[in-house]
């Protein structure tokens, strides 16, 4: 009698075990499947050759176009720290493949392709500022991935990375900015005297209203 009973519970056991493998194989098979069917977000964008660099923020494609990277801008050639900037845009892509997201406006004024640019999965508009060689840039619609890149600019800027390693100086004794624009400028630009009086943003310091995801005017240069 002890021994059947002993017999009856090792093979109710036993059976539980079959039923945990079971169950266990059943989950494994189902997170496989799941992981199988998730999408990477960058396949379905356009690949693209990158040929040559022209600076810290555009590129030359095999096919020709020209691309200038969407939210971001760097020193121009002959600039303080423009190598720098070439010298990192072109280590993370020359000659490589890399992939093209868009914004809502795909060319500017000069007939460059704008664009998000990523390689190795990587958002090369992010690691650029991330890096501390570029300072945000929007302008019209294309306002895509804007808290990011505003992100990436202040982390290096808190970090005294690249282009912040030492404070900017100042050009003027405040800049005015507008909370639409994205621009700040020195109070006397006829920009300035455009921005409606309850949009205007006061800066009393460079850095903070690049920190605020603002680039300086062309025109009155800041
Ligand atoms: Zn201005």
């Amino acid at each position: 009698m002890r021994e059947s009973i002993i017999r009856h519970e090792s093979l109710s056991a036993s059976r539980c075990r079959s039923i945990r493998i079971a169950l266990l194989v059943c989950l494994c098979a189902v997170a496989l499947l799941s992981s199988c069917g998730k999408k990477d977000p960058l396949r379905d964008l356009e690949s693209a050759r990158v040929v040559r660099i022209r600076d810290g923020d555009t590129i030359e494609l095999a096919d020709g176009r020209a691309v200038r990277y969407i939210g971001i801008d760097t020193p121009e050639t002959g600039q303080p720290y423009a190598d720098s900037a070439t010298l990192f845009n072109t280590a993370l892509v020359l000659g490589k493949t890399v992939r093209l997201e868009y914004g809502r406006e795909r060319l500017d004024r000069y007939g460059r392709t704008l664009a998000f640019v990523y390689v190795d999965g990587r958002m090369v508009n992010l690691e650029i500022l991330k890096a501390g060689w570029a300072w945000c840039f929007f302008f019209g619609e294309n306002l895509k991935h804007t808290r990011e890149l505003v992100q990436a600019l202040d982390g290096a800027m808190d970090s005294h990375r690249g282009l912040w390693k030492i404070p900017q100086p100042e050009t003027t004794d405040h800049y005015v900015a507008s909370f639409t624009s994205f621009r700040f400028h020195r109070p006397d630009c006829p920009n300035a005297s455009d921005i409606k009086k309850d949009g205007i943003v006061v800066y009393a310091v460079r850095d903070s209203a690049i920190y605020h995801g603002n680039a300086p005017c062309k025109n009155c240069r800041p």
